[in-house]
């Protein structure tokens, strides 16, 4: 199920074990996330990640807002297209960031990994789940998805809070 090309700069990634993992967004990045989650509402959103990576410790700095591509009903699904995330690995990769993962949003609905999630998903990204509850911001947590996607583990998430 592997959609999305594979970019060269993570192609060490998969084979790694998985340890301690912590992905850190920074003000500006959540503000624009959690935003588009709660415009979106009662549908799901979606949108890219981006900025640095040292060692297991991520850091978002950027978020780019993508429209949810999905033909049927968007209340409890979400599909991006690959041209959209290669706009988005481009505006990246000007800013000197790397693309590190992809966010989309759980209308009334906790942030869990779906099933559906784990098949779309790939193994070099973090994918963060934002619960959005009657509207507003609930609670989030972010999923790296093993190499051959049956499985993903949960990594410590840190947002600004207030
Ligand atoms: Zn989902």
């Amino acid at each position: 199920m592997q959609k999305w090309g594979r970019p060269s700069a993570c192609g060490g990634l998969s084979g790694r074990r998985f340890g301690y993992r912590m992905i850190n967004v920074t003000r500006e990045a959540w503000a624009t996330m959690v935003a588009h989650a709660e415009k979106t509402f009662p549908n799901e959103c979606c949108g890219a990640m981006a900025g640095r990576i040292d060692g297991d410790e991520k850091q978002v700095t950027l978020a780019v807002p993508m429209e949810n591509s999905y033909t049927g009903a968007q209340g409890a699904r979400y599909e991006l297209r690959p041209e959209d995330l290669l706009a988005a690995d481009r505006k990246a990769r000007a800013a000197g960031l790397d693309l590190i993962g992809v966010f989309h949003s759980h209308p009334d609905c906790d942030a869990y990994f779906s099933k559906t999630d784990l098949e779309n998903s790939c193994p070099w990204y973090s994918f963060v789940v934002i619960s959005i509850k009657g509207g507003k911001f609930d609670h989030a947590n972010s999923f790296l998805p093993n190499a051959d996607q049956t499985a993903a583990e949960k990594e410590e998430l840190l947002w600004p809070k207030s």
